[in-house]
């Protein structure tokens, strides 16, 4: 028989994309595979030089996708080196940080340096480094404009200007300081638009500063009704903190025969198989970076069941000839809607029923509601397995080998050791010490709780069925939870509106009470801002009174409201 050769994974990835080399090099170092349809829809346009008006929201790898191409422009070898070359706008802090550490990180070789500006922190600290000149400058817009007033931020030599979640920004009101900060940049700048939606407001705001965009949208794929059917689509919803546990915990009571983890790159690949390795799975790595042979090898032993878990990212397992995945687990939300349906289409198959199970940290959840629009199915949301769940499991399986073990004969041998101990002990004491020894054989092990980082109040977890997992997945009553957050710690909550809106605390106070079941004498501070207000809850379930909100309107309108890092 000749062996079977896997199709070795499409490498061509971002090196058609018109990239500088030492990018290429950053990307690779970071274990990035492939581009996102995004990235390979918008990167091209942008290094030409044209306008790019993009739809596009968080997760879906939308960062790089007009950071790589700045970063040509910024770059010291570029033709003429002035600063600040370029201005990214983002409507948070959070966010202004994420962004300049992207671009510094793909931008590394090329020495461009990138800074976050954004209110709330020292004017005096980002005025001395604005002095010092920096390349790119990513700031909120309230940020800019007084930096711009106060003429310690120069945007004369800018040659592109990003908007970064545009529909944020105006969501947050700054759509008048937008247009102050655009007139303060030259005309003939390039300019770029992402947005995770094209309201008929950022179209405008299109049609009046950009030139000839090229406008992608990334179409979705079809997925013909009844693809899924067959696979049990669950999600666990924990910070990046608790998600190795978390996966272990569930490894641990799902007890996958063959099962294929994906992630995100190379380097998460290769990190978490030696992690899994190391709590005693056998776990094998599938990457980009392995050569004919070694893939090879590690699908010989995965089919011959040497192996449990493939650890894989999505290139690598294109092509892969494997004819029953009993789990697919996303150990990171894909990056598109439709690399979820590739990754999951691998279980299920052949009239088996298959399950596929995803992590999401909180503020992914939206992107399975993407998922979800796409397939046209429901993923339940699950709260991660308890101790107890864990408990109850081993003891069933340990119960089920026992009994394989009594079917199967041959205990003669050991008759003698319970003989003379019923000498001594009740028979049924003797009994149960030998299956607690089976089933822990080392001595029992510390487990502890691992918390689930938010459930959405939408109709996901009432629409589950039987195992939807709602009581156990309800968060604690305030100050309840030894293990979430201590007693009495408060946690500060955004939200995009304020006395602009006419909201007064009372407004706050009414929807945190009603929409997330909270009494009003847990809930904290609350402080109205022009545009924005702030709320203290108690740090245990923050995420879920967030939930609540975002799912309601305060004073009849939708707003943004997340979690205040102040
Ligand atoms: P973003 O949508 O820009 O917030 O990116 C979401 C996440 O995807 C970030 O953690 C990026 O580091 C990661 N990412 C972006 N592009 C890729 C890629 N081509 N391959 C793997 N991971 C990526």
């Amino acid at each position: 028989m000749t062996p079977r050769t896997e199709n070795p994974p499409n490498t061509a990835g971002f090196s058609t994309l018109g990239l500088d080399d030492r990018l290429l090099a950053s990307l690779t170092a970071l274990g990035y595979e492939e581009p996102t349809p995004i990235q390979r829809a918008a990167i091209p346009p942008l290094l030409e030089g044209h306008d790019v008006l993009a739809q596009a929201a968080t997760g879906t790898g939308k960062t790089a996708a007009f950071a790589l191409p700045l970063l040509h422009l910024v770059s010291p070898d570029a033709p003429t080196r002035e600063r600040t070359a370029a201005l990214v706008l983002v409507p948070t802090r959070e966010l202004a940080m994420q962004v300049a550490e992207a671009v510094h990180k793909y931008g590394k070789p090329l020495g461009v340096i990138a800074v976050p500006i954004y209110g709330g922190a020292s004017m005096e600290g980002q005025i001395r480094t604005l002095k010092r000149g920096v390349d790119v400058v990513v700031a909120t817009p309230g940020r800019a404009l007084d930096h711009i007033r106060r003429r310690t931020l120069h945007l004369a030599a800018v040659k592109i200007v990003v908007l970064d979640e545009a529909d944020e920004m105006l969501d947050m009101g700054f759509a008048e300081d937008l247009e102050a900060i655009l007139a303060a940049t030259p005309a003939e700048r390039q300019t770029a638009l992402f947005s995770a939606t094209l309201p008929s407001r950022i179209t405008a705001i299109a049609n009046k500063h950009l030139r000839k965009p090229v406008t992608i949208r990334i179409e979705r794929e079809a997925v013909a009704a009844g693809t899924l059917a067959k696979v049990r689509q669950i999600a666990y919803v924990v910070t990046r903190a608790n998600k190795t546990a978390a996966l272990t915990r569930v490894l641990d009571v799902e007890q996958p025969v063959s099962t294929i983890v994906f992630c995100r790159t190379r380097t998460e690949v290769d990190e978490l198989t030696e992690t899994l390795n190391a709590h005693g799975y056998r776990a094998e790595a599938l990457h980009g970076g392995l050569n004919q042979e070694q893939r090879d090898r590690v699908m010989k032993k995965f089919r011959a069941n040497k192996t449990d878990l493939l650890i894989a990212t999505d290139v690598a397992a294109r092509g892969l000839d494997v004819q029953h995945v009993s789990h697919v687990v996303n150990y990171d939300v894909p990056v598109a809607a439709e690399a979820y349906v590739h990754r999951i289409g691998r279980t299920g198959r052949a009239g088996r029923a298959g399950v596929a199970i995803t992590f999401a940290e909180p503020r992914e959840q939206r992107m399975l509601r993407n998922i979800e629009l796409l397939t046209k199915q429901k993923i339940e949301i699950a709260a991660v397995p308890t101790v107890a769940d864990l408990r109850e499991r081993r003891l069933e399986s340990t119960r089920a080998s026992l009994r394989e073990t009594i079917l199967a004969g041959g205990l003669e041998a050991y008759r003698g050791i319970v003989e003379s101990l019923t000498a001594e002990f009740d028979v049924m004491d003797v009994a149960a010490a030998a299956v607690k020894r089976a089933e822990s054989p080392g001595g029992e092990k510390e487990e502890s709780e691992i918390p689930s980082a938010a459930v959405r109040p939408d109709s996901h977890a009432r629409a589950a069925g039987p195992r939807a997992t709602m009581d156990r997945s309800r968060p604690p009553k305030p100050g309840s939870s030894k293990k979430t957050g201590r007693p009495g710690e408060l946690a500060g909550i955004y939200i995009g509106g304020g006395r602009k809106l006419k909201i007064r605390p009372g407004d706050i106070v009414g929807a945190i009470v009603n929409e997330a079941k909270l009494s009003p004498e847990s809930i904290g501070a609350i402080q109205i801002a022009e545009r924005h207000s702030t709320v203290l809850v108690p740090k245990d379930i923050v995420e879920h009174v967030i939930a609540a909100l975002n799912s309601t309107s305060i004073k009849g309108k939708k707003l943004v409201v997340r979690r205040d890092r102040a």
